[in-house]
């Protein structure tokens, strides 16, 4: 017989009860002495942090990051040298439901990587297409908000998207994609990820080159059609947990191949697109993908919240020899990120356990709420810098990163200007077999249902720009779902 450890209260005192709250009489009124009812009460209500702003449904796993390919000459990163294997955390989600929504939702997913190196945690923040609906941070909190729930109805609304994307074509490629079979994907395990931004690689030489990150499923892409999601999300709310969870129950570990497409620092001056275009791809043709290595995940989380819900993902963190890029959303995300877990999990978020680098960390920073790891500077009497305390940490030069040049006037620089929205998801749906578009035009007429005529009519200017199939496909999809009668666009709006 196995003996059971004895139950105290959270300062370490035996409960001799924790079935009948102390009362005056087996009837009541109960005492206000009773700290045991009190304390339980007091942790319930303090069960839940903020969700996620975006983001806030998730799915994740423990894994390694195995390196196969040489990509030496590029970066000096210790994990992507031949041969590294480095322990990770993967959280995928979707982007719009709160935390209680259905996993197979027609969404963006997220693909949040945190690789635990020898030289601090790196994270790569991406989702499962390689663009995103924004090309400048100031639009973030604004399309969000649209895909979010109207403050008066408090429900989503199809009007307020096709709105902000209608007036937007920088979004045109990532809502291609989101329309297309790759918006619902069947598992996480059935997906890429993506990087998305452009980051770059730099060596002890001082040499920069600019990289894009890919993760290719090994498990095949697989989606689901809108009517066989909604079936199943009759079944099940969780499929993409009962998917992932079990899969790696069953030692059925899911792989992703990793690719990176690498270019010259100078070629950026010279590539017919702007490749820190968080809405432009690189084609593969320019800069073809070249595998580095292999990721699987192989362990459950023991504790969803602790592990997954806490898991605390920003594009600040990562290690030399790998350094950002001008791309704007990626410098707006690397203060937004960081700033959402310190509100979302506190200013010491990076202490929590699985948040914690598996590397020494020294620093000068200092108390705060539940601080419980003193002074990151191993020394009671260096806490500033520079000091004369022996053994104190101090800089690493070899950690700094070659110089980057920028010039140009300070200016709010239109982002629309000189940039072509339409070429590469023109690209992108001559991919698409005739049953693949069939299916992009009868998700877009479902998405468009309710959506005043105006707004469709704006945004059928930007399908034919793509192409004229694309617009007569929505159009013909319209008609069949919702009896929506055609307008016609002008050649003069076609050509603008
Ligand atoms: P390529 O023909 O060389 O690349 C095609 C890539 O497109 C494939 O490798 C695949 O990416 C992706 N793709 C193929 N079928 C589909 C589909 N049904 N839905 C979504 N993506 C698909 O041409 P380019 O590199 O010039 O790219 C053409 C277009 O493909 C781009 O404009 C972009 O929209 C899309 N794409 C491009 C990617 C890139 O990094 N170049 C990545 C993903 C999409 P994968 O191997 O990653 O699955």
């Amino acid at each position: 017989m196995t003996t059971r450890p004895p139950l105290t209260t959270t300062a370490g005192s035996a409960v001799p009860d924790n079935q009948n709250s102390l009362t005056a009489g087996p009837r009541g009124g109960i005492m206000l002495q009773d700290y045991q009812l009190l304390e339980k009460l007091a942790h319930q209500n303090r069960e839940r942090i903020p969700e996620r702003v975006v983001h806030a449904k998730g799915w994740g796993a423990h894994g390694t990051l195995t390196i196969t390919g040489d990509i030496s000459r590029y970066t000096k990163a210790s994990c992507l040298q031949p041969g590294a294997v480095t322990p990770m955390l993967a959280r995928f989600s979707t982007v719009a439901g709160e935390q209680g929504a259905a996993d197979h939702e027609r969404d963006v997913r997220g693909f949040a990587l945190k690789f635990y190196t020898k030289e601090g945690n790196w994270d790569l923040v991406g989702n499962n297409t390689p663009v995103f609906f924004i090309r400048d941070p100031y639009k973030f909190p604004d399309f969000i908000h649209t895909q979010k729930r109207h403050p008066k109805t408090n429900m989503r609304s199809a009007t307020a998207m096709w709105d902000y994307w209608s007036l937007s074509p920088e979004a045109l490629h990532q809502v291609t994609i989101l329309m297309s079979d790759r918006g619902l994907p069947v598992t996480p395990m059935n997906m890429n990820g993506y990087g998305s931004h452009t980051y770059s690689f730099w060596n002890d030489a001082g040499e920069r080159h600019w990289v894009k990150f890919h993760f290719k499923t090994q498990q095949g892409h697989k989606h689901y059609t809108n009517e066989e999601g909604e079936a199943v999300i009759g079944r099940t709310r969780e499929g993409y947990q009962e998917a992932l969870y079990g899969a790696i129950e069953d030692k059925a570990f899911p792989r992703w191949t990793v690719q990176v497409q690498i270019m010259p620092e100078l070629d950026a001056e010279k590539t017919g697109y702007n490749p820190f275009d968080l809405t432009k791809v690189w084609p593969h043709g320019d800069y073809p993908p070249i595998e580095i290595g292999v990721m699987e995940l192989n362990r459950n989380p023991d504790n969803y919240f602790a592990e997954i819900e806490s898991a605390a993902f920003s594009p600040s963190n990562i290690v030399p020899g790998i350094g950002f890029s001008p791309d704007k959303v990626l410098q707006a995300r690397i203060f937004s990120y960081a700033d959402a877990h310190r509100y979302r999990l506190g200013t010491h978020y990076e202490q929590l356990p699985v948040n914690q680098p598996k590397c020494p960390v020294h620093h000068y920073n200092r108390d705060g709420n539940m601080n419980h790891f003193g002074l990151r500077s191993g020394n009671p009497d260096a806490y500033y810098e520079p000091n004369t305390v022996l053994g104190s940490p101090a800089e690493v030069p070899s950690a700094k990163e070659p110089p980057l040049r920028i010039d140009g006037a300070m200016a709010r620089f239109n982002h629309r200007d000189g940039n072509d929205d339409y070429g590469q998801v023109t690209a992108l749906f001559n991919l698409f077999d005739a049953d693949q578009k069939a299916r992009l035009f009868s998700n877009i007429a479902a998405a468009m249902n309710g959506v005043p005529s105006d707004i469709i009519e704006r945004q059928m200017v930007h399908f034919v720009r793509v192409h004229a199939d694309y617009e007569a496909g929505v159009r013909t999809a319209l008609k069949a779902a919702h009896g929506y009668e055609a307008n016609t666009i002008s050649e003069g709006e076609a050509a603008e």
